[in-house]
């Protein structure tokens, strides 16, 4: 017997068509080429379990013969209500990461369409979608490795201030564009968030990092 990775996989946009003007084609997929994907993974023996489930399994599984796999949204778009019932449904848990700046209307891209989950909707999830959980992906869209280190703090203090009063919020941080360094994973530690990675790797027992998958 040996220990089975745990996937971690990351989607941004879901939905009937793609819109140029707002969505990147590496971080969209179809509405029903997502749901095959998930269906496939089922099919595959994969099980999904929340990304704090797959926290606990890897602290204390020394052999794991289950295939788990994790399911995590970043930045919060407003196409998520494309696929948040459907999950539901299925009984599928889904971390959000979200930039709490945008849930207010505003736009880090030139798009009229761009448009995110609204504060409201944010705020009443964990009552529509109880499998569902929030964690951090800083205050706005910036890259940690571009601010100083006083704006990165800044950033995820801002950020974990607003998502904490969130009932169904978890101390994780997805790193914004996956960019990182030894100094800003010291950070998320110093602060007690469990950092986020987009590094296209599986994980296995590691404490102290969650490694992901894009989901294509
Ligand atoms: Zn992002």
């Amino acid at each position: 017997m040996r220990l089975q990775p745990i996937r971690v996989l990351c989607f941004h946009q879901v939905s009937d068509a793609f819109d140029e003007s707002y969505m990147e084609r590496g971080d969209w997929l179809r509405t029903d080429v997502f749901k095959q994907r998930i269906e496939g993974l089922q099919q595959e023996g994969y099980v999904f379990i929340s990304l704090p489930e797959a926290q606990e399994k890897m602290k204390r599984d020394r052999i794991r013969c289950k295939k788990y796999v994790v399911l995590t949204a970043d930045d919060g778009w407003a196409t998520l209500r494309n696929v948040l019932p459907w999950l539901n449904e299925q009984q599928i848990p889904v971390t959000l990461f979200l930039n709490p700046a945008y849930l207010d209307g505003k736009h880090y891209r030139d798009s009229e369409k761009e448009e995110y989950l609204t504060e409201v909707e944010v705020r009443n999830l964990h009552k529509q979608y109880p499998l569902v959980t929030v964690g951090s992906h800083g205050w706005d869209h910036v890259a940690a490795t571009r601010q100083t280190e006083d704006e990165f703090r800044e950033s995820i203090k801002r950020a974990k201030t607003y998502l904490s009063e969130l009932p169904n919020y978890i101390p994780y941080y997805a790193y914004t564009w996956g960019w990182r360094n030894a100094k800003t994973n010291g950070i998320l530690a110093e602060d007690g968030m469990m950092q986020v990675n987009m590094d296209g790797e599986m994980n296995y027992n590691d404490h102290n990092v969650i490694h992901r998958e894009l989901l294509i």
